[in-house]
C-alpha cells in the first residue's frame, strides 16, 4: 500500500500517472482540507473534489478545479439575480458539493467523501486530513485576507508577509494509513498551504519517520511550476528551491525527486536527504505523468 499526500493541482497530475501503473486499490490519498469552507450555501472542499474528479477521470485539466465540460447555468443565474459567487461553481460540480454538504450533516466529511468516491467508481481510499474547520489567514501588505479572497479576488497579487493557520486534529485513518504503508509519496503540491497542514497534524511526522518517504519538488529552479508556492515560501523565509522544499521535510525524508534542470543542486541536497532522484518532473502529458510515477515507484526499496 502507498499513501500519497495531496493538494489540488501538482499531486493530482501525478495521481493520473500513478493510477495507471499501481493497482488503485493499493493507493490511499490524504488530502489537504485547509481551504475548505462554505460558499453559496454549499461546502467547498476544492482539493478533495479535485482528487475525486481526477481519480474518476472527470477533472477539468485546464484549471485543476471542477468537472471537464461542465456547464454554468446556475452560476450565471445567481449573478443575474444579484447573488454573484466568489467561486465559479459548475452545475455538475455543484451537485457533488450539494451531496457532500448533505452527507456531512449525517456522517461527517470523511464518510461523505468515502460515499462519494464509491459512487464515482473510485477504488482508492481518499482521506480528508481533518474533519475540523481550519482557519487560514494570509497576512499581506494590504491587510489580513481569507485564503480565497487572496487567491481569487486579489489574484494572489498582494505581497505576502505571513501565513497563519489553526491547528486541527487528524481525521480517523490519516496516521493509520501512513503507518500501514510501504511508502509515502509527498506529491509536488504547495509545501506551505497543501503539505504543511497535513504535516502539522498530531502523529503525522512521527509516523512518517517510521515509513519510507519520497517527495517530489514542486519548485524547479527558483520558482513554482504554477500558483503562489514561491510567494508563500518567501514569506516564511524558506529558500525557494528544491533545497528549501527538502529542508521542510528533512526530519523524515528519504528521497527527493527533483527536475533535470536542478541537477546542480544534487550535492547540496545530499547533505539533507539520503537519496536524490533526478528526472523530468514537468507533467505536461500522460506519458510524462506515468514516467514520473514509475520512477518514484521504482525508487521505493
Ligand atoms: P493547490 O491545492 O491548487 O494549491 O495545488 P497543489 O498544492 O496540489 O499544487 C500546487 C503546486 O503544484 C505548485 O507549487 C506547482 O509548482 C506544482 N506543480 C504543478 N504542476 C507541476 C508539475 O508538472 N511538476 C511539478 N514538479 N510541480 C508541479
Amino acid at each position: 500500500m502507498i499513501t500519497v499526500l495531496s493538494g489540488g493541482t501538482g499531486t493530482p497530475k501525478l495521481l493520473q500517472g500513478l493510477k495507471e501503473i499501481v493497482d488503485p486499490t493499493d493507493l490511499a490519498i490524504i488530502v489537504n482540507t485547509l481551504e475548505n469552507d462554505y460558499f453559496s450555501g454549499v461546502y467547498v472542499s476544492a482539493d478533495i473534489d479535485t482528487v475525486l474528479y481526477t481519480m474518476a477521470d472527470m477533472i477539468n485539466e485546464e484549471f485543476w478545479y471542477g468537472v471537464n465540460g461542465d456547464t454554468f447555468i446556475t452560476h450565471e443565474r445567481l449573478e443575474e439575480i444579484g447573488c454573484p459567487e466568489l467561486l465559479r461553481i459548475g452545475d455538475i460540480d455543484r451537485a457533488t458539493k450539494i451531496q457532500k454538504t448533505q452527507l456531512m450533516v449525517k456522517y461527517g466529511l470523511a464518510k461523505a467523501v468515502e460515499i462519494q468516491a464509491e459512487k464515482m467508481g473510485i477504488t482508492s481510499k481518499i482521506i480528508p486530513m481533518s474533519e475540523e474547520h481550519s482557519d487560514i489567514k494570509i497576512i499581506t501588505d494590504i491587510g489580513e485576507l481569507e485564503f480565497h479572497d487572496f487567491l481569487i479576488k486579489h489574484q494572489a497579487q498582494p505581497d505576502v508577509l505571513d501565513i497563519k493557520f489553526s491547528k486541527v486534529s487528524p481525521a480517523v485513518g490519516v496516521v493509520e494509513s501512513i503507518i500501514n504503508s510501504d511508502a509515502v509519496i509527498i506529491g509536488p503540491s504547495n509545501p506551505i498551504t497543501s503539505i504543511l497542514p497535513i504535516l502539522s497534524l498530531d502523529g503525522v511526522k512521527d509516523a512518517l519517520k517510521d515509513t519510507y518517504v519520497v517527495a517530489v519538488s514542486p519548485i524547479i529552479g527558483s520558482d513554482s511550476v504554477s500558483g503562489p508556492a514561491s510567494k508563500f515560501m518567501k514569506a516564511l523565509d524558506i529558500e525557494v528551491s528544491s533545497v528549501g522544499v527538502a529542508s521542510l521535510y528533512e526530519t523524515f525524508l528519504d528521497n527527493i525527486v527533483i527536475d533535470d534542470k536542478d541537477y546542480d543542486k544534487k550535492q547540496q541536497l545530499n547533505q539533507i536527504v539520503n537519496k536524490v532522484t533526478i528526472t523530468n518532473t514537468i507533467m505536461n502529458s500522460l506519458d510524462a505523468k506515468k514516467n514520473l510515477a514509475q520512477i518514484i515507484i521504482d525508487s521505493i526499496p
